[in-house]
């Protein structure tokens, strides 16, 4: 065939330094930029310069660059669009032509064949097979973040799907690999992958791209991260995390997690493969270029330090009851969380301002008569939900005590 791979894609976007973070952090490589000043280019690890994203009122795929060998391909491919009636352009290094059906533009270009490494297949378990025992998947070890080797495929929504479909065989010469009767076509420039899916679609703009990567296994793999605590917030976002592929790391300073955390997440956490929780261990010192990229950790047992792969740190060691703005109009304890009920001490009711009232402050009421605290606010409050709703209703009930108070004192 002499097609041989995709090149490249330009993709239109309305917020063209979004969608290029975006691309950061999935694993493309940025590049210097090309062409408009907006202009943001990406690379793949064996493919280079493969994307180009470009401003455009609306998402959309601009354009597809298909490698062939050699000017012969280029003057077949120039014959056979003007053999359909489709007008194209024609360089030394080039045969570019729009399909009315998608709205891109196809640029076939004389391109260099891209030899790829092969990727060592890892060691996987199947029936009758153990080749990995008591070890997690290298797709979820690797420390390095995923780098996508090329581009795979892309799919191409047209509102012509038989003239779409037409132009890329007829014209252009891709293959088709498998077709789906009168909606989709699968179609192909490269031997080892279908490259293009031509598929039946109310409007020209919509499309997806498919990016290779060396292992299933990094498909869905985010990066690495490090939780600081070992409370039950801890324990849920190291669930919450590492459910979305994360690598989750929690440094915790004891030495177990039954004392600060429940049951329940005690035992998803240590069941988890894609959680790690180091005992006493705490935070030294973060690092990173642009962002962070290593936390140092020192197991306190042993003084050993390491130095950790992560892209972000969560400390949740704790709540802040952010009551500053309270001080001095109801008393607070010594972590700032608001005094109520019986708290206040005994006897209240011989102190200001309760000697007017003539009673000792209700249970959720803070120091100054008829203001109530409920919830995690609360000084003494059990910290969870069901108990929070409990102050809620009690303190209801409470308002209306101290209102039927007032009026008949
Ligand atoms: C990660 C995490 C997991 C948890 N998991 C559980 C669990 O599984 N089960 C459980 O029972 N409990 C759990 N809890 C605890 C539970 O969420 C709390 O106990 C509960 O939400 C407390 O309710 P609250 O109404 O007192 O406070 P909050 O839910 O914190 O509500 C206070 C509200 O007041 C707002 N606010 C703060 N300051 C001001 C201001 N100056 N002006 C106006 N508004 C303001 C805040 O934005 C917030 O919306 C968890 C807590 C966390 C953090």
């Amino acid at each position: 065939m002499a097609l041989h791979r995709l090149t490249h894609i330009v993709m239109g976007v309305p917020n063209v330094e979004e969608t290029a973070a975006y691309y950061a952090e999935f694993g493309l490589i940025p590049g210097a930029g090309a062409g408009a000043p907006e202009a943001r280019t990406f690379a793949t690890v064996d493919g280079g310069e493969q994307l180009t994203i470009v401003h455009s009122p609306r998402r959309r795929l601009v354009r597809l660059g298909i490698g062939v060998d050699d000017p012969d391909d280029l003057d077949r491919i120039s014959a056979s669009l003007a053999a359909l009636g489709v007008p194209a352009g024609r360089t030394e290094i080039s045969v570019r032509a729009e399909d009315p059906g998608t709205q891109v533009t196809v640029r076939v270009e004389i391109a260099a064949r891209v030899a790829q490494e092969p990727t060592p297949t890892p060691a996987f378990n199947a029936p009758g097979v153990t080749a990995r025992t008591d070890e997690r998947a290298p797709g979820i070890l690797r420390e390095r973040p995923v780098r996508p080797r090329k581009l795979g495929h892309v799919v191409l929504g047209s509102t012509d799907r038989e003239a779409s479909q037409k132009f890329f065989t007829d014209g252009i010469g891709l293959k088709v690999s498998d077709e789906v009767p009168g909606i989709a076509a699968f179609l192909r420039c490269s031997t080892d992958h279908h490259n293009v899916l031509v598929q039946q679609a109310p409007v020209a703009f919509l499309h997806h791209t498919s990016w290779q990567v060396d292992d299933v296994d990094e498909v869905g793999r985010g990066e690495p991260v490090v939780i600081v605590g070992g409370g039950n917030s801890a324990g849920q976002a190291a669930i919450s995390l590492a459910g979305r592929g994360q690598h989750v790391t929690m440094t915790v300073r004891g030495s177990d997690l039954a004392a600060t955390m429940s049951h329940y997440l005690v035992e998803r956490i240590v069941s988890r493969p894609d959680i790690d929780v180091r005992y006493r261990t705490e935070v030294r010192q973060v690092s990173g270029a642009h962002r962070l990229e290593r936390v140092e950790v020192e197991d306190t047992s042993t003084g050993k330090r390491e130095t950790l792969p992560a892209a972000a740190l969560f400390v949740l060691t704790g709540a802040e009851p952010h009551t500053d703005w309270l001080a001095g109009s109801v008393v607070l304890d010594e972590r700032g969380y608001i005094v109520t009920g019986r708290d206040l001490g005994p006897g209240a009711r011989h102190q200001a301002p309760w000697t007017e009232r003539d009673r000792d402050p209700f249970l959720l009421e803070t120091s100054q008569p008829g203001v109530f605290a409920a919830g995690d606010i609360r000084s003494g409050s059990t910290k969870r939900a069901s108990a929070a709703v409990g102050d809620g209703s009690v303190a209801i009930r409470l308002v209306i005590e101290h209102l039927r108070h007032a009026r008949t004192s």
